[in-house]
């Protein structure tokens, strides 16, 4: 079949070196993709969220299937236009990606169906958030309604610093529409752990756990970034937890979503806090998680293909996927400078060296390929080196043996990912 992934970072390329594997592709596209991903698929000229060229490109090209990776395509309806167009895709419809496009849809979601997550109220006017939050005292969470790339969340430890996050939302100063609404909730205290889950809308095959590390500086101090490394399995999210996160928050989202005539098909990537009274629900995220994907990928064994296909249209429950008895870990590499400003087109050199361990695999994320021939970076995040290894110590072992290998002044990594797991 004819496949065409939409998206550029790590996560597409991970999708993408999966799903070229598989002997049911025949051909694969990415739009637009990167340097790494060129290597797997052709990639196109048509940017992830230009839907109207996506659209076009899929019914003059007579794509099979389309995975959409990121989630602004998914909250903008991606999935219902090339439904209209008879062609199954990955991912949830519009109106299902607003688990993730709207914060308090969300936390509504949840007190409605009982799922374990912070109390919360909602607000659009100033005067009664400030009201809420002199009520309830610090520490406190602030969340723009809206999308904001990773940024509208203020964990605010003093009144003060929750009052500037709502005065910033509100007024529409911070977020724009992303912040005409706010959720204040509760601050939830414990450990923060992933679990993925495919769905078709009626059933659910439990993917893996992972753990990211999402501040930029080591020790986990700096501001917030799209996630500087990750490992999957993440062991403090034991069987009988996970079994937990299944029954009381998984099953319930699939058939709450499906009472209210919107099945969730696609990947459920929960963002928990292990807390003294169980998991409860900090997020959901609409699509694979970017790095936990590339780790994931790494210790799959089974074609990924088809659970991607039964995802879209059903029978999930017919698929079983075997996984790597390892653990993957993950390195980004990023540009200097990340998440603020940062040079482009410098040059990297020894991706191909990193990549002769048969244990890791590189997976790109912000390449492109200049006109010499050269690796360039035109990204925040650019790289994921990724291991496998017999336990979490052996992966991050290759993984940063893999990082030396590659010369780029102008890149930097933490050289410490994997290690509240590594201290227990
Ligand atoms: P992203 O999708 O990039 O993870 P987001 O903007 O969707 O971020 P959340 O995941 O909801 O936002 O929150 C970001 C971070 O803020 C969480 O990873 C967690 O560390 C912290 N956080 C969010 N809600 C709470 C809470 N109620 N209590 C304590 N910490 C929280």
């Amino acid at each position: 079949m004819k496949i065409l992934v939409v998206g550029s970072g790590g996560r597409e390329h991970a999708l993408c070196w999966s799903i070229a594997k598989s002997p049911l592709c025949e051909k694969l596209y990415c739009a637009p993709g990167n340097a790494g991903i060129s290597e797997v698929a052709e990639c196109l000229p048509i940017k992830a969220e230009d839907l109207d060229a996506i659209i076009d490109f899929v019914s003059k090209s007579a794509i099979d299937f389309v995975v959409v990776g990121p989630e602004a395509q998914l909250v903008d309806g991606l999935v219902d236009r090339l439904e209209e167009i008879n062609v199954p895709a990955f991912g949830p419809s519009a109106a299902a990606a607003e688990m993730e496009g709207s914060k308090g849809f969300m936390k509504d979601f949840c007190a409605k169906y009982n799922i374990p997550t912070a109390n919360y109220q909602r607000f659009t006017d100033l005067p009664s958030a400030k009201k809420y939050l002199d009520e309830q005292g610090a520490p406190i969470v602030i969340k723009t309604d809206g999308l904001a790339a990773g940024k509208g969340v203020t964990v605010a430890m003093t009144l003060s610093e929750a009052h500037t996050a709502v005065e910033e939302a509100l007024s529409g100063r911070a977020f724009g529409a992303a912040g005409a609404e706010v959720v204040i909730e509760e601050f939830m205290q414990g450990e923060e752990a992933s679990f993925f889950v495919l769905t078709d809308g009626e059933n659910y095959l439990p993917l893996a756990s992972a753990q990211d590390h999402k501040r930029v500086g080591e020790g986990d101090t700096g501001p917030n970034t799209g996630g500087m490394g990750a490992y999957s399995p993440a062991p403090v999210l034991t069987p009988e937890l996970e079994q937990q996160v299944l029954d009381r928050c998984i099953k319930p989202t699939i058939d709450g979503m499906k009472a209210e005539g919107h099945p969730y098909k696609g990947v459920l990537f929960a963002g928990l806090m292990l807390t003294d009274t169980g998991p409860r629900l900090i997020e959901y995220n609409v699509r694979f998680g970017d790095p936990e994907c590339q780790a994931l990928c790494l210790r799959l064994k089974s074609d990924l293909l088809p659970a991607l296909l039964a995802s879209a249209k059903g029978g999930i429950d017919k698929i079983t996927l075997d996984w790597h008895d390892e653990t993957a870990l993950l390195v980004v590499m990023a540009a200097k400078g990340y998440p603020a400003s940062y040079e482009k087109n410098t040059v990297i050199k020894g991706v191909d060296d990193a990549n002769q361990d048969p244990a890791v695999t590189v997976f790109h994320a912000g390449t492109t390929t200049g006109n010499d021939g050269s690796l360039q970076a035109i990204g925040g995040r650019v790289l994921g080196v990724t291991a496998l290894g017999t336990d979490i110590k052996e992966a991050q072992e290759k993984a940063y043996q893999a990082v030396d290998k590659i010369t780029w002044p102008e890149g930097f990594c933490r050289r410490d990912i994997g290690w509240r797991e590594l201290a227990r």
